[in-house]
């Protein structure tokens, strides 16, 4: 889960390739590195010939989207967070972004469902919401390289006997709108009621209407440490599971942006700003 293991896991995910393949829809995307290099549809309409520090200079403003219901990424802190009254590692990377471009960063809350079209408008010019790479949304945008390794779980109540993905059959799963975790339920053919947020799917579970939720790792551990008295856990199941990788979106062929964003990201992961972001938020999520 930690950023320290996403290059090992990468690299396991790359040479088991050919067995993950019929996995990769549900688990995101097999590439390990920047995949905008190989995009064909990439056009150069910006104008912009210059590398990651000269494009980085005409950069003075980014409006990201986000959708905040999934906490440690992205969440509305009642007493402020990184930007505003939006918290979590994705806010400060944001923040962090704009300090070093000099550019001033905004949040443009929207739903998770409507991002990658928000986008598309231009309503927005960037979506930071540890939004897993995956084939089929890279046909819509260009993402840069991955900057948090995850995977999807299940959480059940305590006793709820589901010890695998196939276990979930013909119990009621609940996941949430436009989600990873959703693909999976759908591509393993088990019928599934879809929530808006995961705070809704999670007061299913407790409430005793849904028997498992599936959801990004990090966010499930944040919802069971968030609901000590409903007695919830994690299941994992990494060989139905692909490991995720999450990116920052832009639009189609912005390589201006998409080329500071990536110097960016290689600076705070090689520098450990993410695994120490992750590690300070995951620790927040437990008090
Ligand atoms: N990683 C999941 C996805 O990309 C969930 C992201 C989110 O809810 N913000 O679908």
């Amino acid at each position: 889960m930690k950023v320290m293991k996403m290059m090992k896991k990468a690299a396991a995910l790359f040479l088991t390739v050919g067995m993950v393949v019929s996995l990769a829809a549900c688990g995101g995307s097999n590439s390990t590195s920047s995949q905008p290099a190989e995009n064909k549809e990439e056009t150069t309409e910006t104008g912009s010939t210059a590398g990651a520090a000269e494009s980085a200079a005409g950069i003075d403003k980014i409006v990201f989207g986000t959708n905040a219901e999934f906490p440690p990424f992205e969440f509305i802190s009642s007493t402020g967070g990184a930007i505003g009254e939006f918290d979590g590692i994705d806010m400060a990377i944001a923040k962090q972004i704009g300090d070093d471009l000099g550019a001033e960063v905004s949040i443009n809350n929207i739903e998770f469902d409507s991002l990658l079209i928000a986008l598309q408008n231009g309503q927005i010019d960037a979506i930071i919401a540890g939004m897993t790479i995956t084939e089929e949304r890279k046909e819509s945008v260009d993402f840069t390289m991955p900057y948090y390794n995850a995977t999807q779980v299940m959480i059940i109540k305590e006793g709820t006997e589901i010890a695998k993905a196939a276990d979930m059959e013909g119990k009621n799963i609940a996941v949430i709108q436009g989600y990873t975790g959703e693909t999976c339920v759908k591509e393993l053919g088990f019928e599934y009621v879809s929530f808006k947020k995961g705070p809704d799917a999670i007061m299913d579970l407790i409430n005793g209407k849904s028997d498992v939720v599936v959801i990004d790792s990090a966010t499930a551990q944040k919802y069971v440490n968030d609901n000590k008295d409903a007695n919830l856990v994690i299941v994992e199941d990494n060989d139905q599971f692909a490991s995720e990788e999450y990116g920052i979106a832009v639009k189609k062929g912005n390589t201006e942006l998409l080329n500071a964003l990536n110097a960016e990201i290689e600076k705070m992961v090689g520098d450990g700003t993410i695994a120490n972001l992750a590690d300070q938020y995951a620790v927040a999520a437990e008090e």
